[in-house]
């Protein structure tokens, strides 16, 4: 038996041939108000909390992902996304942005059915969010060309029907906050992404819908719903 290691998960760059090798992948729950609401929890500024995904759930713009197994009810969620270009741990918040390379559109798809029964009983999220092919990620573009994000619309479309539109003003705990909190807990490093959380109006997708994300000042995010995976 020959095993042999997956290439690593390289993610597009705007304006590069020279892409962004992705190391690890946390994403924050519940970072907008009326998601905590909708998902049956007070809003209050409560910190931050983590969670994390295998980097190689991390897929392409254009990807046509399988409804995973073990679920009937596969969400969607729309999510800005950092990419950290520089390490350091326990960062201010005044100096966080400093460690971020640029941002994406992302989802943080998730198993809800698997995700609210580990909550109810008081278990990890794992098997209802870390899953095959569930962080797709659009085209990074460096901060040093657009800025940091700290506004700005995000909208997402199930088949052209607008399902979440917020706006990133909105977010409990913005990017320097997140980055800070974060590498309080880990040494942040080069290839990080951060999923900051999503919007309300989180739903259910079938095999055929196709999903787009749009940030302003980033580019959309289109992932289609294969058949249930083999
Ligand atoms: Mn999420």
């Amino acid at each position: 038996m020959q095993i042999t290691l997956p290439p690593p998960v390289v993610a597009a760059v705007a304006g590069t041939d020279t892409g962004f090798p992705v190391r690890r992948v946390f994403c924050v729950g519940r970072n907008y108000a009326e998601h905590a609401r909708e998902m049956g929890r007070d809003p209050d500024r409560e910190p931050p909390f983590f969670f994390s995904k295998w980097a190689e759930t991390v897929v392409p713009d254009g990807t046509t992902i399988p409804y995973p197994q073990a679920t009937k009810n596969f969400h969607y969620e729309a999510e800005l996304v950092v990419a950290i270009g520089k390490a350091g741990r326990n960062i201010s918040v005044d100096a966080a942005l400093d460690h971020v390379f640029g941002y994406a559109t992302g989802l943080d798809m998730t198993r809800r059915d698997l995700q609210l029964e580990a909550r109810s009983q008081g278990r990890p999220w794992d098997t209802g969010k870390n899953v095959e092919q569930s962080s797709p990620l659009g085209l990074i573009h460096p901060a040093s060309q657009i800025g940091h994000l700290n506004k700005g619309a995000i909208r997402l479309t199930v088949n052209g029907a607008v399902k979440q539109s917020a706006d990133l003003a909105d977010l409990i705990w913005p990017v320097a906050d997140i980055v800070s909190f974060l590498s309080g807990l880990y040494q942040i490093e080069p290839g990080d992404l951060i999923y900051t959380g999503t919007p309300a109006g989180v739903g259910p997708v079938v095999s055929g819908d196709e999903m787009v994300v749009e940030i302003d000042a980033l580019t959309p995010l289109k992932i289609k719903v294969g058949d249930p995976v083999a």
